[in-house]
């Protein structure tokens, strides 16, 4: 029998208030952990970036139509 903890929140609802990284809204299900496609696209952007610096031995050149998304176009 374990009496509730008031001091520790339970896990389900620090679940249910994941915000975006990006802009702090509250997570959307379909786009968690953000709360839009956009942020989720700009959070990979940003992580990308910081792919870049990190020093590689493969180099950019794998043109694959799969990793090059959110490239459409279709932003302007
Ligand atoms: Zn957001």
């Amino acid at each position: 029998m374990t009496p509730p903890d008031r001091t520790a929140p339970p896990l389900r609802a620090v679940r249910i208030q994941a915000k975006c990284p990006v802009c702090g809204k509250l997570a959307d299900t379909k786009y968690r952990p953000f709360c839009a496609k956009r942020c989720a696209d700009i959070d990979l952007g940003r992580w990308l970036k910081e792919g870049y610096r990190v020093p590689t031995d493969e180099g950019p050149e794998n043109d694959d139509p799969e990793t090059s998304q959110g490239r459409t176009g279709q932003d302007r």
